[in-house]
């Protein structure tokens, strides 16, 4: 009899589990944060995201009563960058994606790369962490400034990347192309530090957040690549004529062997969704990492220096998503 009545019970605890299982998956709402190349800080951006949301669906027990109609549950890819994500958005692929200030600005205003494809429903959602663009270049290219990758193999970035727009932002503004170099390639993040530590190419450019894992080893490889300065009056210009960009500084000691500061010039990552993605689930993903802001800033070292009140407006030229608004007016930041 005992018997029996143990085997009853198990028999309905399977029952019960499948059938909350079921439910779990039958209400759950999959959404996608595009992000970057897996050694980048977009990547741990979106996955940190990801991680906030899911902790609070547990604490708030979304899909019951009380909490919100539906269980998000969200993935964060790695991606080609700032543009490719922006484009997915745009094309209802991705509901949120990280991406650079300046070409959040360009997307919202078809400016740029964005000329007649201009995306005015594109919203931000918060900034995070700075991003200085970087040139890195091996220690046997002995360059110290921009001219001085004049003949050299230089990585431009993939296209759809973030950097790769910025680089060629920058050679307009120094008023060269891919002819002043010996050649170019178009590597992704991930595959540009191996090639330099290689020997195949001289330097590269990226815009990432610091400190990165991917750098330190730029750093320390057989190439003893050093970021160079990013300065000067053409760059100076790039600054003076936008708010998306500002100069920047990676202190010395960042990387093992950087003696000196570098200077340079530097974009803000940003969150960014679409007018078409829910009140209510840029509202929760909003809520997520703003009521575990500890936890978020723990996720990476880039993050540490975060501040709610700046990552409300810093680097945002598009229009707040009305479900962030929501959020922080509710929370006294608005
Ligand atoms: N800023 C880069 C881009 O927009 C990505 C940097 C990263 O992955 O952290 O493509």
């Amino acid at each position: 009899m005992k018997k029996l009545i143990s085997s009853i019970v198990s028999a309905l605890s399977i029952f019960a589990l499948s059938f909350s299982l079921t439910a779990t998956a039958k209400s759950a709402e999959f959404f996608t944060i595009g992000t970057g190349g897996p050694t980048g800080v977009y990547f741990q951006t979106g996955n940190a995201i990801c991680k906030m949301l899911h902790k609070s669906a547990i604490s708030a027990d979304h899909g019951r009563k009380g909490g919100a109609a539906k269980a998000y549950r969200c993935t964060a890819p790695s991606t080609g960058g700032s543009n490719y994500n922006i484009g997915q958005i745009k094309e209802g692929e991705f509901q949120f994606g990280v991406a650079q200030s300046d070409w959040q600005f360009h997307a919202v205003n078809g400016s740029s790369k964005w000329e007649g494809k201009k995306f005015p429903e594109l919203r931000a959602v918060f900034s995070v962490h700075n991003e200085p663009f970087q040139i890195w270049a091996s220690k046997k290219a002995k360059a110290t400034k921009f001219k001085d990758l004049k003949g050299k193999v230089v990585n431009i970035g993939n296209p759809g990347s973030g950097q790769r727009g910025t680089m060629e932002t920058l050679m307009d503004a120094m008023k060269v192309n891919n002819s002043y170099f010996k050649s170019v390639t178009e590597l992704t993040s991930s595959e540009q530090v191996k090639a330099l530590c290689d020997g195949k190419i001289d330097a590269f450019g990226y815009s990432v957040g610091f400190p990165n894992g991917a750098m330190e080893q730029a750093a320390t490889c057989a190439a003893k690549a050093m970021p160079i300065n990013l300065t000067g009056k053409e760059v100076q210009k790039l600054i003076d004529g936008a708010a998306y960009y500002a100069k920047a500084t990676i202190p010395a000691g960042t990387y093992t062997g950087q003696k000196k500061d570098v200077t340079t010039f530097g974009v803000k990552a940003t969150v960014v969704t679409s007018a078409n993605v829910s009140e209510e689930l840029v509202y929760l993903v909003t809520k997520a990492v703003f009521e575990n802001f500890d936890d978020f800033k723990k996720q990476h070292p880039a993050f540490s220096f975060l501040q709610k009140k700046d990552m409300i407006k810093d680097g945002l030229s598009a229009p707040l998503h009305p479900g962030a608004i929501k959020y922080y007016k509710e929370a006294g930041l608005l």
